[in-house]
């Protein structure tokens, strides 16, 4: 299972699928992406099976300058195009992917979510469901939303998490817990992937994303801050191919 996301650029589709490839080893029973191409138009293409599978079922008028990309390894709910990443609200406004386990996302729906119908059986659409409730239920900004469900998930969950709103095509939003992400700064552009290879045909300069910290991608910028709000700093380092 793996994710791969880019922000600012109009090879989004092609860059995505290219990560998704890198990827496969980590094995996978589907996958998927959403681009937008922040001028109205997105796009949420998903296969149960093997990324060509994925590739296959991609069209021309399928792109974007921004988006996420998805190969799943099933925990719950079994292997299907309804389950597979990226999950979304109800509104369609929010697409999430996830690796990992949420340990407590059934007393989380049961709290919140009473009334919201789900489209698939995974842990993961609880939660871009939540993000949803509280951008409209409590008029919170997509960050702040975003923020208090993290905080609601358990520290026994695991996620890697790239969240992206419609409404706001430039940002990427991302956090992690005890499974991998990292993020790839290209030039004018910049990425997030599980691991370094996933983006190496883009860019070799990373910049690493620690445990309970969120993190802001923008074309031009990378914002990282703890779950209080406190912004921190990061080096970025470079990985020699050659050595
Ligand atoms: N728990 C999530 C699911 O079953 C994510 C699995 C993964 O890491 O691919 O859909």
């Amino acid at each position: 299972c793996g994710i791969v996301g880019v922000m600012g650029n109009d090879r989004s589709v092609e860059i995505l699928i290219n990560g998704l490839k890198t990827l496969e080893y980590r094995g996978y029973d589907s996958a998927g992406i959403y681009v937008n191409d922040q001028d109205g138009h997105d796009y949420l293409v998903k296969r149960q099976g093997r990324i060509k599978n994925l590739e296959s079922a991609l069209t021309d008028d399928i792109h974007g300058k921004a988006g996420i990309g998805h190969t799943r390894w099933a925990t719950h709910g079994e292997p299907s195009e309804k389950n597979a990443h990226p999950h979304f609200s109800n509104d369609k406004r929010f697409y999430l992917v996830h690796n990992g386990v949420i340990e407590n996302y059934e007393q989380l729906k049961r709290e919140y979510l009473g009334e919201v119908e789900l489209n698939s059986q995974t842990d993961t659409e609880v939660i871009v469901q939540l993000v949803a409730h509280f951008v409209h239920e409590s008029h919170m900004t997509t960050k702040s939303a975003f923020l208090k469900v993290l905080r609601l998930i358990s520290n026994e969950s695991s996620y890697a998490f790239v969240l992206m709103d419609r409404e706001e095509p430039d940002t990427l939003f991302v956090a992690k817990n005890k499974s991998p992400l990292l993020v790839g700064l290209a030039d004018g552009y910049n990425l997030v992937g599980s691991d370094a290879i996933s983006m190496l045909k883009e860019t070799n300069r990373f910049m690493e994303i620690e445990d309970h910290e969120l993190v802001i991608v923008k074309p031009d910028r990378i914002q990282i801050e703890d779950f209080e709000g406190q912004e921190r700093s990061r080096d970025s380092f470079v990985v020699d191919m050659d050595a």
